[in-house]
């Protein structure tokens, strides 16, 4: 199927009464909250398009204001009282033929299952992952075991559920989201309305997060896949030129004085640059634009951070974080100056301004820096694998 022809919406409107009051769903795993992760594994599905998350309604401004949400350019939309009300909802703000609709509480799907039931379900209708029960079943009542259930035909039904828009419009036409009849999936309701349902097969690792016990399990499963973090350490300094209009840390000081050198001499963005070229065992900047190469004389340094995190990516590497600092006894770097650059800097290497820090000293008039001849920057980059 075509990349991003199937729109997906994530469920993340429900209480978590399993969860002792927790909000499950913003549980951090591994620093992030649980539905970041659920949104990234939808997102890192080539096929999947528009992401629509549905939330409690009190809830929507604050979620849509996240930095992971914007980051995937996610719409955030109001659900309702019951699970097929909030679907329903999310479905009406998608357009694609084709409808993904995933649990917000299943951050491990893998590309390849929403992939397997966006295909199913665009040739068959409708399709839903499935697992075997690996467990006996019993029937249980007042404590005593009734009947053991026989498993042969049984599966337990996981999300993404994908459906054409148009099966699903014509059974809410049946059974509207708001009527008496209640349903618990997707495919539940698909059945009611006499449609077939494809069955996939589904992932074990698919763990849905319902007690608090399972956050622990999916933290460990997150952790085993993500490969191992490398840390980058990048140095640069620049004298003042002649010209005015400082170019440092990817925004322009007016006024001040500008960093001598063949690019642009921003020093910050060159050492951001060459600690995520050494994380990632790339070599230095010099080494990828030759100073004296007239294809890059007075270059923005921004390209070239752009090009050193193409680099950087291309390797197989994610940038986690940059924390930089900057000695320099003139300009003065006050607080809106640093968060100027922090940003700058965020939006290069395409990461949330939180997991950026720029520091300014003012060199406490200590070598050339500190006499307020030039600006020499230090950083670190942190990179991980996957
Ligand atoms: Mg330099």
């Amino acid at each position: 199927m075509d990349a991003g022809s199937v729109d997906a919406v994530i469920v993340a409107a429900g209480t978590s009464t399993r969860m002792a009051g927790r909000d499950k769903l913003a549980a951090p795993l591994l620093g992030r909250p649980l539905l970041a992760w659920t949104l990234e594994a939808m997102a890192s599905a080539t096929v999947v398009g528009r992401l629509v998350v549905v939330t409690a309604p009190e809830r929507v401004s604050e979620l849509a204001a996240q930095p992971w949400m914007r980051a995937r350019d996610a719409r955030v939309v109001p659900g309702g009282a019951r699970r097929q009300e909030s679907v329903a909802a999310g479905v009406a703000a998608t357009t694609s033929r084709v409808v993904l609709v995933h649990d917000g509480a299943r951050p491990l799907v893998s590309p390849a299952l929403v992939d397997a039931v966006a295909v199913a379900a665009s040739s068959e209708g409708a399709a839903i992952p499935v697992v075997p029960v690996a467990e006996t079943l019993k029937r249980v009542a007042d404590g005593r075991v009734g009947e053991t259930v026989d498993r042969a035909g049984l599966a337990a039904a996981q999300t993404p559920q994908g459906a054409r828009r148009t099966l699903l419009e014509r059974a809410w036409a049946r059974f509207a989201p708001g009527g008496p009849r209640e349903f618990t999936d997707e495919a539940a309701l698909l059945e009611a309305a006499g449609f077939p349902v494809a069955a996939v097969p589904g992932e074990a690792t698919n763990l849905k997060v319902t007690l608090p016990e399972d956050l622990a399990r999916a933290e460990a499963l997150l952790a085993a896949r993500l490969g191992p973090v490398r840390v980058g350490h990048g140095a640069d300094e620049h004298p003042f030129g002649p010209e005015s209009g400082l170019a440092l840390g990817g925004i322009v000081i007016e006024g001040a004085p500008r960093l001598r050198g063949h690019s642009d001499g921003d020093a910050v963005l060159h050492a951001v640059a060459d600690a995520l070229l050494g994380a990632a065992g790339l070599g230095d900047l010099g080494r990828l634009f030759p100073a004296g190469d007239p294809a890059t004389r007075g270059i923005a340094s921004g390209e070239l951070l752009r090009a050193v995190v193409g680099r950087v990516s291309e390797g197989g590497w994610r940038v986690l974080s940059l924390d930089v600092t900057i000695r320099a006894a003139r300009p003065r770097l006050g607080g809106a100056r640093l968060s100027a650059m922090r940003d700058a800097i965020a939006a290069l290497a395409g990461l949330p301004p939180g997991s950026v820090e720029v520091k300014a000293s003012s060199g406490n008039l200590i070598g050339f820096e500190g006499a307020g001849r030039g600006i020499a920057a230090t950083a670190v980059a942190t990179i991980q694998r996957g």
